[in-house]
């Protein structure tokens, strides 16, 4: 009987699925033994010796990178993305966010968008080494995050102050300063309930606002490191991108940006270069509902598509090209893929969040890490220091009246710890 042409492909895999389910109908199901005698036989025959049961030994080559387990070279660069989705929240991508870890101890924070702090603590570092924040723009989804490092590092043992660089805005509302004294502001109560009760070194905020208009000019200038902001051309005024020189290692990253000519002219040839690659605006359509005319400007005019995305690679011409800042889905990632590929042919990849980055003179190493959910808190580099009582602002005798002690209850909580510890400290009575 002759097929209508139309449903041929689906006929195949219609055929296929029924030819399978047959196979799996009508074929005698072995018994486990015979399974696992048929492995063997032919494991063995393909090694042509015989297994050792009590030799199992740890494997040289990790296909995965477990935080905290491995020092960095002298002359290496680890780069791991902390955020690579977009504003609207997912649990599987944070925000934009991207940590630099460098062979001579130091490490940066570029963009901390909403959701990438709890990333960051699932690399275990001490919270000492995460005192530096680059922020290539004021979108919640590039600095929506700043205020649970800065608070929630002090609660995570950081002792030294929390430096952050931003750019300055067309006006002095629509820059870092003006953001972050807001954000101080915004935390008021918060600050104020935690003097006296926690070591508080860790609270301070020093904010270094820089022209956003300056072209390749030095921010940050310490220990062999050079970090320069280009203008970044995204939404309005004020964006910038930024671009990271050690040990002869150039690091870009873009924030956001439409194609520039600055990014062109000044992040030639880098290492890694980390640019937005919008999802397509075919699936801003279908994935995120918008209408084609918003999906269209947002996704070519304020954003950059991977086509877009793919030629400025192929002019920079990078060792790895580094896309992000869409939700990388198994049926999102091969239109955004096919994309860059129709302007673009070298190293390429397209992050999703914990995928790191082992970079030497030699090669670029990419892995995902695998993460402890559990986490913890490392200890603070130096001595903390015990909460100064005398700071505490306390309660109102109304709230305060309000309190039940269970007085015998924290003696003996008391009594226990000051056993553990050898200390002596008195219960309040
Ligand atoms: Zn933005
Ligand atoms: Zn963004």
């Amino acid at each position: 009987m002759k097929r209508p042409v139309q449903i041929v492909t689906t006929g195949s895999v219609l055929f296929l699925g029924i030819a399978l389910f047959y196979q799996f109908q009508v074929m005698p199901t072995p018994d486990r033994t015979s399974l696992s005698s048929l492995f063997l036989q032919t494991a063995n025959a393909a090694e042509n010796r015989p297994i050792q049961h009590k030799a199992v030994k740890a494997l040289k080559d990790r296909d995965v990178y477990y935080p905290g387990s491995e020092d960095l070279a002298p002359d290496e660069m680890r780069v791991i993305a902390c955020g690579t989705g977009m504003p609207n929240a997912r649990p599987k991508q944070a925000a934009a966010c991207w940590v630099v870890e460098l062979g001579n101890g130091d490490k940066f924070i570029f963009d901390i968008g909403s959701g990438s702090a709890e990333r960051i603590s699932a690399l275990k570092i001490p919270y000492d080494y995460l005192d530096k924040v680059f922020i290539g723009h004021l979108h919640s989804d590039h600095f929506g995050a700043l205020g649970d490092l800065w608070i929630g590092g002090v609660i995570g043992n950081r002792i030294k102050p929390l430096r952050v660089w931003g750019p300055s805005g067309a006006k002095p509302e629509l820059g870092t300063k003006y953001a972050l004294q807001h954000m101080e502001e915004m935390f008021t109560w918060d600050s104020a309930s935690r003097l006296g009760n926690v070591d508080i070194r860790g609270q301070v905020l020093e904010v270094h606002e820089f022209d956003y208009k300056a072209i390749n000019q030095v921010i940050y200038n310490e220990n062999g490191v050079t970090i320069r902001t280009i203008p970044a051309i995204h939404a309005l005024d004020g964006p910038v991108s930024f671009i990271l020189e050690w040990n002869g290692f150039k690091f870009a990253f873009s924030s956001d940006t439409f194609p520039n000519k600055w990014w062109l002219e000044h992040t030639q040839g880098a290492d890694i270069a980390i640019h937005e690659c919008f999802i397509t605006p075919g699936d801003l359509v279908e994935k995120q509902r918008w209408t084609p005319g918003a999906a269209l400007n947002v996704g070519t005019q304020v954003h950059t598509s991977p086509a877009q995305f793919g030629k400025v690679m192929s002019q920079i011409k990078p060792r790895i090209a580094v896309g992000y800042h869409f939700f990388n889905d198994f049926d999102t990632l091969p239109h955004v893929e096919e994309q860059v590929r129709k302007t673009y042919d070298g190293p390429l990849a397209l992050a999703t969040d914990y995928m790191v980055f082992n970079i030497t003179k030699a090669e670029i190493n990419v892995r995902m890490a695998v993460i402890d959910e559990d986490i913890w808190p490392q200890p603070a580099v130096g001595k903390k220091l015990p909460p100064d009582a005398s700071k505490r602002i306390g309660f109102s005798d109304y709230i305060y009246g309000g309190r039940v002690n269970y007085k015998e209850v924290v003696d003996e909580i008391y009594s226990d710890i000051n056993k553990k510890y050898g200390t002596n400290i008195p219960a309040p009575q």
